[in-house]
């Protein structure tokens, strides 16, 4: 079952990209790329690009750096269309996605805690212990509520991204059936992602190739509320010379004290595997990105899960 078209001009109209950092620390090299590709693809077509500040996971979120991820965009030269969406302030939007899942009958309750499951799951999906649906027929009395869950069929989907190309996974082997909130009230990315792309008339959505995995999940969840999924491109993930992912700890190309200069932008473009203008022309950051929406080109961007980056330059991997 093929669920997603190719990226690129099966849609008539001007796409609708994001950009969708976590405000868990300051902008770093890896988010900067996501910024990057997003901005350009949608750009380039005309498009708008959305500005939507994921900070569901309130125990991570650092305060501050949400108002500092943007201040750095803007000084790259980024323009954003529209208000800043909050998920923190989303909750009323998921709820009412839960609501119409529970009238379908595709949520259930589950009471298993992670020690548990992971007991219980013999062998691990793609993407960490896999759920082996004990709650599915009901919780047993007396367990506490844990986790409400949404049920996955026993098929294979698949989508077509416009890096990696065509992508499988069999759903119920991979995860399972998956939490989409958990009984402290915190909601799941999963949930979170669907139902704010949706509600914002987002058609593309280019990010880090670290949730290639999750994708078939959002697919299905769209599917489930009855929603036409975005297009999808995953980026090769910036990997630090010691083969470590970047983040925001971690981050040999770090930003600071770069915000604001072309630097970072040609670094990410040289990674990407575009064209970059003439050696020797100084050029304002906005110039930078200006030329980068132009010249931005999907065929050039390296089909691997993952590079390696020292001072932008791309390593021979894979
Ligand atoms: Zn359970």
């Amino acid at each position: 079952m093929m669920l997603s078209e190719s990226f690129d001009n099966d849609r008539k109209t001007a796409p609708v990209g994001r950009f969708a950092p976590s405000p868990t620390g300051p902008l770093h090299f890896g988010t900067l790329l996501a910024a990057v590709g997003s901005y350009c693809l949608a750009r380039q077509r005309g498009g708008q690009w959305l500005m939507r500040i994921e900070d569901l996971d309130s125990p991570r979120v650092v305060p501050g750096s949400a108002a500092s991820i943007l201040h750095a965009l803007e000084a790259f030269g980024f323009e954003w269309d529209g208000p800043i969406v909050y998920q923190s302030e989303r909750s009323a939007a998921y709820e009412a996605a839960l609501d119409r899942l529970r009238q379908e009958h595709l949520v259930y309750d589950c009471g298993c805690s992670r020690k548990e499951i992971l007991a219980s799951a013999p062998h691990h999906g793609e993407e960490g212990p896999r759920y082996p649906g004990t709650c599915r027929d009901g919780l047993s009395s007396g367990r506490p509520l844990r986790a409400l869950r949404l049920r996955v069929p026993d098929r294979l989907f698949c989508f077509n991204d416009a890096v990696f190309g065509l992508t499988e996974q069999r759903l119920a082997d991979a995860v399972g059936d998956f939490v989409l909130k958990r009984a402290d009230g915190m909601y799941a990315y999963q949930l979170a992602v669907v139902v704010d792309d949706h509600d914002a008339g987002v058609t593309q959505v280019v990010r880090g190739a670290d949730l290639l995995g999750s994708t078939v999940r959002q697919i299905y969840l769209h599917s489930c509320l009855g929603y036409c999924a975005p297009d999808y491109l995953h980026l090769p993930l910036a990997l630090s010379p010691d083969g470590m992912k970047l983040s925001k700890r971690n981050d040999p190309v770090g930003l600071q004290g770069e915000v604001g200069s072309s630097g970072p932008l040609l670094r990410a473009l040289r990674f990407l595997n575009q064209s970059l203008p003439l050696e020797g022309i100084e050029m304002q950051p906005h110039e930078v990105l200006a030329w980068a929406v132009k010249i931005f080109d999907i065929a050039k961007i390296p089909r691997a899960l993952s590079l390696l980056d020292q001072d932008g330059l791309i390593s021979e991997v894979k």
